[in-house]
Order: C-alpha cells, then structure tokens, then sequence
C-alpha cells in the first residue's frame, strides 16, 4: 500500500513579503519570479488509505487566499501552526470557505498561547454568538498541543496515514513548534529516497534546543528558515541555517522566510550540495497519475455537490 503524497511551498517569503512595498532594490525589482515570495506557508496533499484526497496546512498566513487559489486548494482537513505571529496567522478568516465547500469543520492544532492569540483575534469566530449580525464565519475545532517533553519525542498527531510530529524550536525567546512529517509508521520502510517524507518543517527559528536535534535525524527533506545575510536576533542568518542544515544533514534542504536580502540566482547556486532556495509554488513529490485522478475525481463530486446546495444557503455564505 501507497500513500501518495506531495508538500507545496505555498509562501517562501518573510514577513512584509517580497517585493516590499516601496522598496527598489534588486530584489524587489527583480524580473526572476523566484524572487517574488508571500508569506511563508505550506500545504501538505495526500490521498487517505481510503482513497479520499487530504489536505493539511501549516499556517493561515496573509496570503492564504492568493495561494489556494494558485494551487487549487479545495478542502482543508487541519491547520498546524507554528506560532502566533501575525504572518502565520492572519489567514484563518479565510478557511471559512473550505467549511462551505467540506460542509464541516476545521480542526486546528497549536499551542496554549497561540490558540490564545487566536481567539482573541478571531473573536467573531471563537465568540460567534457575540457577533451583531449573524455572519458568516469560520468553524473551527481547536486542539491544545502540549509543549513538547525536554527528553524523547512528542505524541505525534495521526491525520488519515500522516503523522505529524511537534518539534520544539526558539524563535528568539519565543517558544515555537516545528513540525516532523512523515507517513504512518507501516509505510516508513516502503518510503524511496525520491520521496520528500520524512520532512521536518522548521520556519521562524533561531536555536535549535539539544531536545530536538535527535527528531531531525533520517530526514529526507529539511525546510528551514534562512532569513537574510545579516544577523536576526530572532531567525537564521543565511550562514547559521547552513550550519544547521550540514549538521542535521537531510537527503534535501529547502530554506524559506527569506526577506529581500536574498536575490534567488545570486545566492541559491553558492550554497552547499543539498541546500536550496526553495520558492513560491515549488511542489515536492506527486500524488501520481491515479492519485490526480481521485483528486480530479473528488473536485468535480464536490462542484457538482455545491452547485445542488440550496441557493439561499449559497447566499448566506457570500
Ligand atoms: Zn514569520
Ligand atoms: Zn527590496
Ligand atoms: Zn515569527
């Protein structure tokens, strides 16, 4: 048994984006679109033991509409979050339209003090009896991660054949989750190494604590925060993320949240054997050619189940 699976970089770039506004530089003004960065985001698609196409996200960042849109994204069975700065955050509004077209809820996976941040800013959606009018809005499950234990591995969180394990990283003081991604653990020795699974997913960090570097061990695919040239009292310095990525030595290395210090063909083909600049919309893995069809095949079920919704529950949903 399979389970095709593929990870989607759906936002490679820092927090205020790249181009910045009203910034000239090479960067920003450069014409290579691997240069254009949103918000750092990611999308993980695979089809369940079942048969039925997955989906899950890591981070609701600003620019979740734009980059469902790119990718075609149609249903979203869980958020994972990292932490609650508003670049990882401040798409969850967005997700509603995923509950309309599932016709169900979201489950969403994050820390205390990040569900924290959630409910205070999706108060409409938290707090929805409070709303003046009756929107619509998002529906959401929220599950409490425990922080991750000082020795051993976290419980991992099963979704539909994937596991997704929390990882402890520091994001300057700020305690914030990476997160291991790998297939269940019967799939595990059928995996090639041309699959991007096991994949550890480690964005806005700056330290690495001793408990975590035994989880980046057997990684096919490490994605890693790489910020700039210079030093950042709270991400990777491109140098820093080298020295990281060598030392945990993945088959591949893939570093995001880059701002615009970092022009794609200037830097990507100095690094290491194995390091790359990941970019907007760079896909690793396939579902396959029948894993496609179960998706085409599922998207079309779903269109045609919204297009016999009755019209006043599509108006209420404007
Ligand atoms: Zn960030
Ligand atoms: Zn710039
Ligand atoms: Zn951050």
């Amino acid at each position: 048994m399979s389970l095709p699976a593929r990870f989607i970089f759906l936002g490679t770039g820092t927090s205020g984006g790249v181009p910045l506004i009203a910034c000239r530089c090479a960067t920003c003004t450069s014409a290579d679109p691997r240069d254009t960065r949103s918000r750092t985001a990611a999308a993980i698609e695979w089809i369940d033991p079942r048969g039925t196409p997955r989906c899950v996200l890591i981070d609701a960042g600003p620019d979740l509409h734009a980059q469902a849109l790119r990718h075609d994204l149609w249903r979203c069975d869980a958020i994972l979050f990292t932490h609650n700065h508003v670049d990882h955050i401040f798409g969850l509004d967005e997700v509603r339209r995923f509950n309309a077209v599932m016709q169900a809820p979201i489950d969403l996976y994050a820390e205390g003090y990040v569900l924290d941040s959630l409910r205070r800013v999706y108060k409409h959606i938290f707090d929805k009896d409070a709303n003046v009018n009756d929107s619509f809005v998002a529906t959401l499950i929220a599950h409490e991660v425990p922080p991750p234990p000082d020795r051993g591995a976290a419980q991992a969180i099963e979704l539909f054949g994937m596991r997704f394990m929390p990882i402890r990283l520091y994001h300057g003081r700020l305690p914030v989750l990476g997160w291991r991604i790998e297939k269940g653990p019967e799939l595990r020795d059928q995996t090639p190494a041309s699959d991007p699974f096991p994949l550890a997913y480690c964005t806005d960090v700056s330290s690495i604590p001793p408990e975590t570097w035994p989880l980046l061990e057997g990684l096919h695919t490490l994605v890693l925060d790489a910020l700039r040239i210079r030093k950042h009292p709270t991400h990777f310095a491109l140098d820093q993320s080298i020295d990281a990525a060598l030392r945990i030595g993945a088959g591949q290395t893939w570093f995001v949240h880059m701002s615009h210090e970092i022009t794609h063909a200037a830097i990507d083909p100095e690094l290491p054997e194995g390091l790359s600049l990941a970019h907007d919309g760079l896909t690793l893995g396939s579902l396959g050619e029948s894993g496609e069809r179960s998706l085409a095949e599922a998207k079309a079920r779903m269109s045609a189940a919204m297009q016999r919704l009755d019209p006043g529950a599509i108006r209420a949903q404007a």
